[in-house]
């Protein structure tokens, strides 16, 4: 089994169906089985609460449209926090969804975000966190590797996911290594040398997930970076399915 654990489902709200039966045409390609599906059909730098709950919910039908092969998270804001926590409860708690993605609106080692990530860590699902260090300047409030590392520490009891592997990822792992709460994915950027090699390495096998962030990468050029990787295939195996299914309880 492959699980894909980094997915924007984009298109038009209103045919969810033909979105998901599209973006599987292109994963059956690849032999990817599931995907976890984050944020809604189009990015918003600053989602108010009606905006959260309508990409939730565009989540959650694409949910059960196909049921089988596509898991969601709620999306979270720092600036939302009642809102967030209520979708929380609402989808995770008493519903089939599988964790909180929290969205970049709010630096994510603000105390704000204190609540959000405390229930994950009660509802035992976890947070995935874009993280991102770029050469020209991440923005005010992209969550930089050390950021996480902060939210992570105070929530010693929440599995946290940083995504991209704090997008210079030898910097980024190296910062993130040291607070085992933390897995990374591999998703997005150009599949470069070593990228997977480095976080098994580092972090330990069970730390890594293969993530692509589709549509707005290839599942090929994503996929490439774990099945060219140079480790053994138990190492791959953890990487492709076994932590995605062990972290976000994938049946
Ligand atoms: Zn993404």
């Amino acid at each position: 089994m492959i699980v894909d654990c980094h997915i924007h489902l984009y298109g038009e709200r209103e045919k969810v169906g033909e979105n998901v039966d599209e973006l599987l045409g292109y994963a059956d390609r690849l032999g990817i089985d599931k995907l976890v599906v984050c944020l809604g059909p189009q990015l918003c730098q600053q989602p108010d609460t009606r905006r959260l709950e309508m990409d939730t919910e565009y989540v959650r039908q694409a949910m059960d449209h196909a049921p089988e092969r596509i898991e969601g998270l709620v999306y979270g804001s720092g600036n939302h926090v009642e809102k967030s926590l209520e979708l929380m409860e609402q989808h995770i708690a008493n519903g089939p969804m599988r964790g909180v993605k929290l969205w970049v609106c709010r630096r994510c080692c603000d105390a704000a975000l204190d609540p959000i990530a405390a229930y994950a860590g009660e509802l035992m699902v976890p947070s995935l966190q874009h993280t991102f260090l770029k050469a020209g300047g991440s923005k005010p409030t992209e969550a930089r590797p050390c950021d996480l590392v902060e939210l992570a520490r105070r929530h010693p009891q929440t599995q946290f996911l940083a995504a991209h592997c704090g997008g210079n990822w030898l910097h980024g792992i190296r910062t993130m290594a040291c607070q085992s709460n933390i897995a990374v994915d591999v998703s997005g950027g150009e599949p470069e040398a070593g990228q997977t090699e480095y976080p098994v390495r580092s972090l330990g096998p069970e730390r890594v997930l293969y993530g692509s962030d589709a549509a707005g990468r290839s599942f090929a050029s994503q996929l490439g970076k774990v099945v060219g990787a140079e480790i053994s295939d138990n190492d791959r195996s953890l990487i492709l399915s076994k932590n995605a299914v062990r972290i976000f309880g994938i049946q």
